[in-house]
């Protein structure tokens, strides 16, 4: 019989974690020997409780805030996507070096070809809401999809500014963001504005011409203000929960060697633990 494949995810906390839910079903689905357990390692043990995971015989691990960047010092390689985003959530471990991967950027694209398979990223320009370390991979996958021009604002102008020149995006200030939403063809929120505990929103959607995609990458709530805003001026909308099965999928590819599908039984089951 194969030794279990014990996988997990590291963050701090990391309770709230719904990738345990995922991984295990396919583990469950799929028919497979492993684990995948939530690990809270706090940032100044972060090399120790990794040597462990090491030493533990752990195929891999997803890294959650706020260990991102910080886990790039332990890779012996990192994948050029994580590279160029600037931060790694999947990592494989074999002979016990560390190889960083970024998943981020194909979940948000893929979940976007799923859910509006007709939906043409090269017919106009896009605005990004935020430039946090989600924005980095919402920006970087919309590049690599062929989006012609990316507009990107934030709330502190620096941020946006930097990773504009970073990845090739235009920055425009955060109080021009309404004015902005003209001849736009997708509009992603990935600020935390919106998020169950946050403040609010404050967009005007009335410029963004009506065949514009809205995404929202905040899934708690499910359909937050901005996506029934968004539908009730005829927009086609994407929610935030199908970035996060989505880029779960090539990270459970790397350890069990097996891409596995999200199903509408795992949306429901995902949907409900996120309420
Ligand atoms: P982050 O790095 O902390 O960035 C937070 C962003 O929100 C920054 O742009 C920040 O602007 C902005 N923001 C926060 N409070 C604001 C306020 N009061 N007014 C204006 N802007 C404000 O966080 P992150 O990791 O990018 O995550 C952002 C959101 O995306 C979270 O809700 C997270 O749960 C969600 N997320 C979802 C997925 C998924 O798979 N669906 C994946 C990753 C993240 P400043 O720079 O001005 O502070």
């Amino acid at each position: 019989m194969n030794s279990p494949v014990k996988t997990a995810v590291i963050g701090h906390p990391v309770g709230h974690s719904l990738s345990p839910l995922i991984h295990n079903h396919w583990i469950a689905t799929y028919g497979l020997t492993g684990t995948y357990e939530a690990i809270d390692i706090p940032p100044d043990d972060l090399a120790a409780g990794v040597k462990k995971l090491i030493a533990e015989g752990y195929a891999g691990f997803n890294v959650t805030i706020p260990h991102k960047q910080a886990i790039m010092a332990l890779c012996e390689d990192i994948d050029p996507t994580a590279r160029a985003i600037g931060a790694v959530n999947t990592v494989a471990i074999k002979a016990g070096k560390l190889t960083g991967y970024n998943t981020d950027a194909y979940g948000f694209i893929e979940n976007i070809r799923q859910q509006k398979p007709g939906f043409d990223f090269t017919a106009g320009p896009a605005l990004i809401l935020g430039a946090g370390g989600a924005a980095r991979a919402v920006a970087y996958g919309l590049k690599q999809a062929s989006v012609p021009e990316i507009f990107i604002t934030n709330r502190t102008a620096e941020k946006s500014q930097k990773l504009a020149k970073e990845l090739g995006l235009s920055a425009l200030e955060w109080e021009k963001r309404n004015d902005a939403l003209s001849n736009k063809n997708l509009l992603v929120n990935t600020t935390a504005l919106g998020m169950n505990g946050q403040p609010p929103l404050k967009i005007d959607l009335s410029a963004l011409p009506t065949t514009a995609l809205v995404c929202d990458i905040v899934y708690k709530p499910l359909m937050t203000d901005l996506l029934t805003a968004a539908t009730t001026r005829g927009h086609p909308v994407v929610k935030g929960l199908g970035m996060l099965l989505h880029q779960a999928r090539p990270a459970f590819e790397y350890w069990f060697k097996t891409l596995p599908d999200v199903t509408p039984d795992l949306e429901q089951k995902l949907q409900e633990a996120a309420q």
